[in-house]
């Protein structure tokens, strides 16, 4: 996944060791990478990546059901949130090739692989669990929503092994259960959303929760004076830009808050927050105004947080 996990637990459980936990977690994680990476070129999603059309393709469960939550929140984000942006993320230079563009696409070049973008391109067989691709050039991505789904992964393994307090963490995106080694619920950090500097912003108390956060202050490149997001809006084919610098979202599974916060990314502090409302999420927005970082909280985050604290 291109990033480093963290897992934190208070107690082993009897007839475990960490060196086994350890090996439990490293050959799960290894299996999401071989289902869902689009780094690795032998993986099952690549192969559907690079596969023929109009033919159908059988699907593992986890990735199809991923797959599947994925596109139920396109629909419900009028495609905000969409895994087929996969060649727009190539095209601006996000993706698994080497090295950033050199400049910005030209619009042509945005247009012609906007073209291939589109959820509603999948086709799923439910009852026998398989996919068919129109044409060949569509392309799915996944890194909005697997580290999540890792999480959920490694949060499900402890939760067979009897472990009853533990914080899950893959690239920022955690989940956690019961207390922690302090002895009260587990402290996670909003940071302030500023390149280059890791501050924090606020402090949630949580427990029994997956918390997840997108944002444009780490992942991106300038050119020009401009900042490119790796966020993309697969409305228009371009990187996001308005003044939302992050949101965090706060939901039972971690693959559901991570995609949610891409799709509020994609959709600004306006949209976004009027959507979260609506769909009674959990989320925290911290826009720029002016110099400053202000934050917005939907109803469902106020009553969550305020139960914890
Ligand atoms: P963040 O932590 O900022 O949300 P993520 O890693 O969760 O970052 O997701 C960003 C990645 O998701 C991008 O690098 C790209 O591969 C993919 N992506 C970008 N825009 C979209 C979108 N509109 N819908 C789904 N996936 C996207
Ligand atoms: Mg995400």
């Amino acid at each position: 996944m291109g990033t480093s996990y963290s897992v934190v637990i208070t107690r082993l459980p009897e007839n475990s060791s960490e060196q086994a936990i350890r090996e439990g977690i490293e050959s799960l994680l290894e299996e999401v990478n071989q289902q869902m990476s689009t780094y690795r070129p032998d993986s099952e999603l690549s192969q559907i990546n690079q596969s023929e059309a109009r033919v159908w393709l059988d699907v593992s469960p986890e990735l199809f059901d991923i797959i599947r939550q994925a596109i139920l929140i396109s629909q419900q984000t009028n495609a905000a949130f969409d895994i087929t942006v996969g060649p727009l993320v190539n095209l601006w230079g996000f993706g698994p090739a080497e090295g950033l563009p050199t400049g910005r696409p030209t619009d042509e070049a945005v247009e012609s692989a906007r073209a291939l973008v589109g959820y509603q391109h999948i086709e799923l067989d439910l009852i026998n669990r398989r996919l068919r691709k129109p044409f060949r050039g569509l392309y799915i991505d996944l890194s909005a929503i697997a580290k999540g789904h890792g999480v959920d992964v490694i949060a499900n393994y402890l939760d067979t092994l009897g472990i009853r307090d533990y914080l899950v963490e893959i690239g920022g995106e955690l989940r956690g259960k019961g207390i922690s080694p302090r002895g009260d619920s587990w402290r996670v950090a909003v940071e302030r959303p500023e390149s280059g500097q890791r501050q924090v912003y606020k402090v949630l108390n949580v427990s029994n929760i997956a918390i997840a956060t997108s944002g444009d202050y780490r992942n991106y490149y300038e050119y020009d004076g401009t900042r490119y997001s790796h966020t993309i809006d697969p409305r228009t084919g371009m990187p996001v830009v308005h003044a939302l610098a992050s949101v965090t979202v706060l939901s039972r599974e971690a693959a559901i808050a991570d995609a949610w916060a891409t799709a509020l990314m994609v959709l600004g502090e306006r949209a976004g927050y009027e959507l979260a409302e609506e769909k009674g999420l959990a989320a925290y927005f911290l826009y720029k105004k002016g110099d400053e970082f202000l934050p917005l909280e939907t109803t469902a985050f106020k009553r969550l947080t305020h139960d914890w604290e």
